[in-house]
């Protein structure tokens, strides 16, 4: 028995939904996905199908982990004084999951999160699981990017906060009005990221400039 995951995840009957629904139990779960693939023509008892229901429940919980986490507590619990950097912190080209909420297909890209200092900073990794909390989730790219920027915003304080979002939306490239190559970008500048353009342009400037990241050919 892995202890772990059953620490670290409410019990089942305690989960509820955002809007405070109790959700469902996996077993209910699993048969809506039966009722899907039967209503797509396949047959779920085949031998190639018949995990599937078990797979595809797992899978949601990894791609929904989101709805388990809290963003602000993310961030709250783990800033430090600094009151010698005031500059420019940026963190760009964190990897973007999500899915849409239209259709629950995926949205891949990268963000760009940047913001100035004033006092408080956190670790990047912390910032990379704000990103994740809020992806983790049914989302629209639009609502994902100011989701981010306003809790940075709202809980470190700082003098301004920019995020920039560039993904790829499969609900558009493989179904639909399929067009493959095309990605959407997304941004919300606030504080001195909005209304200084010398800030503006400084962040813009650094997430473009060319890629040197030692993680990626
Ligand atoms: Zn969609």
């Amino acid at each position: 028995m892995d202890t772990a995951v059953v620490a670290s995840r409410p019990a089942e009957s305690s989960r509820n939904t955002s809007s405070g629904r109790k959700r469902p139990s996996r077993a209910e779960a699993e048969t809506a996905v039966r009722t899907l693939i039967e209503w797509a023509g396949d047959d779920p008892d085949r031998e190639g199908l018949s995990g599937t229901p078990a797979r595809v429940a797992r899978a949601y919980e990894e791609f929904f982990a989101g709805y388990n986490e809290d963003p602000v507590a993310l961030l709250a619990t783990t800033f430090e004084e600094t009151a010698a950097y005031d500059e420019m912190i940026v963190l760009r080209d964190i990897r973007l999951e999500s899915h849409c909420e239209h259709h629950l297909v995926p949205i891949l890209g990268r963000v760009h999160v940047g913001y100035l200092p004033a006092g408080r900073v956190v670790g990047i990794s912390k910032l990379a699981r704000v990103v994740e909390a809020f992806a983790k989730r049914m989302q629209i790219q639009e609502t994902l990017t100011a989701q981010i920027a306003d809790t940075i915003q709202d809980v470190l304080n700082p003098r301004g906060v920019g995020v920039v979002i560039e993904a790829a939306h499969q609900c558009m490239t493989t179904r639909g009005i399929r067009k493959p190559g095309v990605s959407m970008a997304t941004s919300r500048m606030l504080g001195s990221f909005r209304d200084d353009p010398d800030t503006r342009r400084e962040f813009l400037a650094m997430i473009a400039s060319p890629r040197s990241n030692p993680h990626e050919s």
